[in-house]
């Protein structure tokens, strides 16, 4: 690495380590996208540029401190940013096992730094970034590896499978070489493929980390434009998407059934109890429904306290499996009354379900035939699920 001597790469590293705190900085300022992640990004970036190793700045200090300073700040860095990904990746679990692993490491550092040992402070501090790393992999791999495609998991995991790959071969190195603490002791820069290399891998960690940040930021759009704020469930735009795909598909074979939902006497809980308890009733139906429905299937709200079910059937004429689980939503509603104020509020809901019909493009047909049934459930006496047994299912003309 003739064309770049160390303390330009460790320059170049310190410029960019400043600049990207930046950038995390004003994320979560200026535009408050996961500000406690990009926060703790940006301190990160901050310890990491403050602490790296720079040879001549540290020249008369304490051999000590020069041998402490790069080993805790990058041991810290690396526990920041293992804390701002287990937010970015919505990881519910508290941070515990970070804090042991960074604060086993800080100690196991500071003991070895006492012991005088020039391998015993680099190991101690590799070992836990490398474990750390390890636990970033998995991390990346659970919060988005079932969302994602393999090619884009893998390349979020990569930059961190790369840092404990050189953490693992650098503590081999100082067990197989002691004397190679030697050099940071007497203030020596690292080599210029080293620094080059921890540089390249520090940048595509924060990448890979804006990549993500992308992501989540994509998932909140398509969440605010795809479901309805009050309940949570696919707005009447999403559904009908949905519902052209499914449209789509049951011209090769696989089939769907479609059930109009209507909550019974629903203005009664307005007109008694308010527009707010109204709004919570909305949401309870909704909660329940979903615990009813299987992950398959689609629950669209499509206006007022009309809703519709997209059940996908494993074969297109199945009614008999769409009316058991419509049946089951039914039941569900009625065993589970809403609580409100200490108050107890049943609630039913009817229930029309039917199959589409080939050759209608947007599904239309199938929603007026469900609509059909849902009206007759009503008229019958309401919290029932009626059937379109009588009508052709798709496929037969
Ligand atoms: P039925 O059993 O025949 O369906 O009677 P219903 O009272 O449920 O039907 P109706 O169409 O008469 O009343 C629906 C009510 O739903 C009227 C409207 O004020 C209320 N509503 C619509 N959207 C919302 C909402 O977002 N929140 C609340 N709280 N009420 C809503
Ligand atoms: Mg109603
Ligand atoms: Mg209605």
């Amino acid at each position: 690495m003739e064309f770049l001597d160390v303390p330009t790469v460790l320059q170049i590293s310190a410029l960019f380590n400043v600049t990207a705190a930046l950038v995390w900085l004003t994320l979560a300022q200026a535009f408050r996208i996961a500000p406690r992640a990009s926060r703790l990004m940006a301190a990160g970036h901050v310890l990491r540029a403050a602490t790296q190793g720079c040879g001549d700045c540290m020249a008369g200090w304490p051999e000590l401190l020069r041998q402490a300073i790069p080993e805790f700040g990058l041991l810290g860095c690396v526990v920041l940013l293992l804390l701002a990904l287990r937010r970015m990746v919505r990881n519910r679990r508290r941070a515990r096992d970070i804090h042991w692993i960074g604060g086993l490491g800080a100690l196991g550092l500071a003991a070895s730094l006492a012991s005088g040992s020039s391998v015993a402070p680099p190991l101690a501090s590799t070992v836990a970034v490398t474990v750390l790393a390890l636990l970033a992999v998995r991390e990346v791999l659970r919060g988005v590896g079932d969302q994602l495609s393999g090619i884009v998991t893998a390349f979020m995991t990569l930059p961190f499978a790369a840092l404990a790959t050189l953490g693992i071969v650098h503590a081999a190195e100082l067990l197989l070489h002691p004397g190679w603490g030697g050099p940071i002791v007497r203030n020596e820069l690292p080599s210029a493929e080293r620094a080059a290399l921890l540089f390249v891998v520090t940048a595509s960690i924060t990448l890979s980390l804006i990549a993500l940040m992308i992501w989540r930021v994509i998932m909140r759009i398509q969440h605010l434009t795809h479901r309805d704020p009050l309940t949570g469930a696919l707005n009447r735009r999403a559904f009908e998407q949905a519902l052209d795909s499914a449209q789509a598909q049951l011209q090769r074979g696989h089939g769907f059934a479609l059930a109009m939902i209507d909550i019974d006497h629903f203005k009664r809980v307005n007109d008694a109890h308010g527009h707010p308890a109204g709004d919570a009733a909305l949401q309870h139906c909704v909660r329940i429904w979903r615990q009813g429905l299987r992950e398959v299937d689609r629950l669209g709200r499509l206006g007022g306290e009309e809703f519709c079910a997209l059940l996908p059937l494993a074969s297109p004429a199945d009614l008999a499996t769409a009316a058991a689980v419509t049946e089951r939503l039914r039941a569900a509603l009625e065993a589970e009354p809403l609580l409100w104020q200490g108050q107890v509020l049943p609630l039913t809901a009817s229930f029309g379900v039917a199959l589409p019909v080939t050759g209608d493009p947007k599904g239309e047909v199938g929603l007026v035939r469900a609509d059909g049934e849902l009206y007759r459930a009503k008229a019958e006496g309401r919290n029932r699920v009626c059937v379109a047994t009588h009508l052709q299912p798709a496929g037969a003309s």
